[in-house]
């Protein structure tokens, strides 16, 4: 089975590449992707690769064994970032390498088509919409993309500093991350009366400190800092009765965000409690730690040693960044995840504007993936 796919990619390499390149010139800001999702429905198909519409630019699609068996899949996300030029305008560039992803979701479903791999099973690739904006999981889980699935993948080229050409592992470690925000409240008065008032600043001051101070294991990984400050009015004569905190916390599992987001929230309301005010506490964004399935991370490890030999496979990475991924086993805590964390040499880093990476890291992908998925569905005993 390796020795086809690893035909079938070779044989395939210039139109891998060509819709790599095709998709890298069509960036676009997540939930904004048509372009790129008409253009990979077009090449499904005409693949004769069966899709389905979800939300208005993500859609899965999917290949069906004639017996029964496993139900695998593979998360390819489709959007891209926006900078803003030395003009002032905002563009729009693929820096995150999600066009490396959606050409191997693409690619991955071709091969196993063509060598008529998915005999037993079925294999979906979701083709998932705003990673970036932290908001296209939801939408997909939400739409029913991952609640029947056995198994998913994730796949996500890596910096050269983390992972180089050739190399790869079968679990990247995200950590959770959460955005909140605290209103707090106090009374207006006038400049010369602070007494008359509870000022707003205050309190906002003392749960800055409060955020700043506050203490998990550190033997694990996190972090809480409060990233905006806003208060006060065009008035600098007035005393404030509103400021509003936003904080960014890290985690590494989430039983240890529940507990720095708890101690955060503490913090915000007894600051607001310390000046005489009151508080609120919100969360505005969250998403979920990885949380991996020992045996799915051992399915991708044997492929990727498979394909990259015993020397190509790196022990799994803890990264310091998130994604939403994890969002399609926190609804569905049966399903078993791992994630590819592909060499790909990017440099100098991800979301830099002028990142780039080796488009031979796609190919890798496409036969790692197209491998695991296809041994899967095969070992499946339905
Ligand atoms: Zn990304």
């Amino acid at each position: 089975m390796n020795e086809s796919i690893a035909q079938a990619v070779a044989s395939y390499r210039a139109a891998i590449l060509e819709t790599l390149e095709q998709l890298h010139r069509m960036p676009e800001w997540g939930l904004q992707e048509h372009r790129t999702s008409a253009h990979l429905k077009a090449a499904l198909a005409a693949a004769g690769i069966p899709i389905q519409e979800l939300t208005e630019t993500g859609f899965v699609a999917e290949l069906t064994g004639k017996e029964p068996g496993l139900y695998v899949g593979l998360r390819a996300d489709l959007d891209a970032l926006p900078f803003i030029d030395e003009a002032g305008q905002t563009y729009y560039a693929h820096t995150c390498g999600h066009d490396a992803h959606a050409t191997i979701g693409l690619w991955t479903l071709k091969v196993l088509k063509e060598l008529e791999l998915v005999k037993r099973g079925r294999v979906r690739v979701i083709f998932q919409p705003a990673e970036e904006r932290l908001v296209g999981a939801k939408l997909m889980v939400e739409a029913g993309a991952g609640h029947l699935l056995d198994e998913l993948y994730g796949v996500h080229i890596r910096p050269q500093q983390e992972a180089r050409l050739g190399q790869a592992a079968a679990a990247l470690w995200h950590r959770g991350s959460t955005v909140a925000e605290s209103t707090i409240k106090g009374r207006p008065a006038h400049g010369a009366r602070p007494h008359l008032g509870v000022n707003a600043i205050d309190g906002a001051a003392l749960a800055v400190l409060g955020v700043n101070s506050l203490w998990a294991n550190p033997a694990q990984q996190w972090s809480a800092k409060v990233t905006k400050l806003a208060g006060g009015g065009v008035a600098s004569n007035i005393i404030p009765d509103r400021a509003v905190l936003t904080m960014d916390l890290r985690a590494e599992s989430n039983g240890l965000m529940e507990e720095i987001t708890g101690k955060a929230r503490v913090a915000c309301l007894g600051a607001a409690a310390a000046i005489g005010g009151t508080a609120d506490f919100k969360l505005l964004v969250s998403v979920p730690a990885a949380a991996y399935d020992r045996e799915a991370i051992g399915h991708l490890a044997a492929a990727i040693t498979e394909v990259l030999g015993p020397e190509g496979l790196l022990m799994p990475i803890r990264s310091p960044g998130s994604d939403d991924f994890h969002e399609f086993r926190q609804a569905n805590p049966q399903l078993k995840t791992a994630f590819l964390a592909l060499g790909a040499d990017a440099t100098p880093g991800l979301h830099d504007p002028q990142m780039t990476f080796a488009p031979e890291a796609v190919l890798i992908g496409v036969h790692i993936l197209a491998l695991a998925l296809a041994r899967r569905v095969a070992e499946s005993a339905g």
